[in-house]
């Protein structure tokens, strides 16, 4: 069995960023990705997707992202930027390295990859990010529904909708952006379980992720204490609340009832639904460490600001809210990277 210092799971910004800090307390980080290149979940996002940070507010520690700071990037522009971040990194990456499941071993850990691979190691960052487990709520009657059901998360582009009755359900950007987009092909409804609330992009001249930044709100560590994360603001520049309030989607309450492919809304009236598309979240995708103990019931890490409760030797990056606002964020997740590989380099030194 290969024995290595620091294991990082996932390949992703999180898992590049803590690498690159690890190096930087002198640790021999080895990322282990369970795809075919070190660009996260980017690449399989919709095709449309743009930033909702300027380059300003985009990059990792270590490399500016590069070019007009107030321009907002698309999808293939953030692969190409973590690819050359990967590149330039002076850490071992594994591509096609699956982590199928931890143990704990002497002290340290055991992991076991999915092609039977085994490796020690003392220290681990869980930095797999959510994309591989969408929420799926349970709506009435969903399970039943006749027609195509669909996670944002398998969502690529609206062509195939085109003519079709859509409803999409959810209320954050995902929800709205996807809903918008389909209105142009198909006659869509956005299906809010909470009330869409609009946080204009810019204000007073200048990107919001700038007085998020003066203010101190993007820092303030208040992760800790929010059992569950605050439904986000939908981010505008003002096509989105055009388009809702334009009816095209149109806003409603979520359907009451579902029989074949015949929706029931709450005002009691009835239609025919051709595709539902779940906007509906992710959560952490961390199931190789089930084994051992560390999570609750629900899958959720158990960890104070991405510092494991249960294995001193174990950490988490990118989660949600781990510290403050930013931590799942290009902009943010630097920072909890240096702090978590600042702690476990020093429980490693110590040990
Ligand atoms: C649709 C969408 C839009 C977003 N837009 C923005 C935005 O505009 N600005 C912003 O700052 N943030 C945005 N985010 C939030 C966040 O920045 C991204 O989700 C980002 O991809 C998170 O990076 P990550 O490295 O934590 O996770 P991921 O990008 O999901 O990377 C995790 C990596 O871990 C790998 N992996 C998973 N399990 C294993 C395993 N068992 N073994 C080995 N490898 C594994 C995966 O293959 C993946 O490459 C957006 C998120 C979504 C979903």
């Amino acid at each position: 069995m290969e024995h290595v210092d620091v294991a990082v799971i996932g390949g992703g910004q999180s898992g590049l960023a803590t690498a690159h800090a690890l190096r930087r307390q002198g640790r021999e980080p080895v990322v282990l990705e369970a795809s075919a290149q070190a660009s996260g979940s980017w690449p399989r996002y919709y095709d449309s997707l743009t930033l909702f940070s300027p380059v300003g507010h985009s990059s990792l520690p270590g490399l500016p992202f590069g070019g007009d700071p107030d321009r907002y990037p698309h999808r293939d522009e953030v692969v190409a930027y973590l690819l050359r971040y990967a590149d330039r990194l002076d850490a071992d990456i594994r591509t096609g390295a699956r982590v199928r499941e931890a143990a704990t071993a002497d002290g340290g850990f055991t992991l076991t990859l999915e092609d039977g691979r085994r490796l020690s190691t003392r220290g681990v960052v869980a930095a797999s990010g959510s994309f591989g487990r969408p929420c799926r709520p349970g709506l009435p009657g969903l399970e039943d529904f006749a027609g195509a059901v669909l996670h944002a998360a398998e969502y690529r582009a609206p062509q195939p909708f085109a003519g079709q009755r859509v409803v999409v359900v959810g209320a954050g950007n995902s929800a709205v952006q996807i809903a918008a987009e389909l209105a142009a092909h198909a006659r869509v409804t956005l299906a809010a379980r909470h009330p869409v609330r609009f946080a204009r992009q810019r204000v007073l001249g200048r990107d919001l992720h700038r007085w998020l930044k003066v203010t101190g709100i993007d820092v303030l560590p208040v992760g800790r204490f929010l059992r569950t994360p605050p439904t986000q603001s939908v981010i505008d520049d003002g096509r989105y609340r055009a388009a809702v309030t334009a009816g095209a989607p149109d806003l409603r309450p979520v359907f009451s009832a579902i029989e074949g492919t015949k929706v029931t809304w709450a005002d009691g009236s009835t239609e025919e639904v051709d595709a539902i598309v779940l906007a509906s979240g992710y959560r952490p995708d961390l199931d190789y460490l089930r084994p051992v103990g560390a999570l609750d019931p629900d899958g959720r890490p158990r960890h104070r600001e991405g510092v494991s409760t249960t294995h001193p030797g174990l950490a988490y990056v990118g989660l949600e809210w781990q510290r403050s606002l930013s931590s799942n964020s290009l902009r943010g997740v630097g920072r909890d990277a240096a702090r978590i590989a600042g702690r476990l380099a020093a429980r490693l030194r110590a040990h």
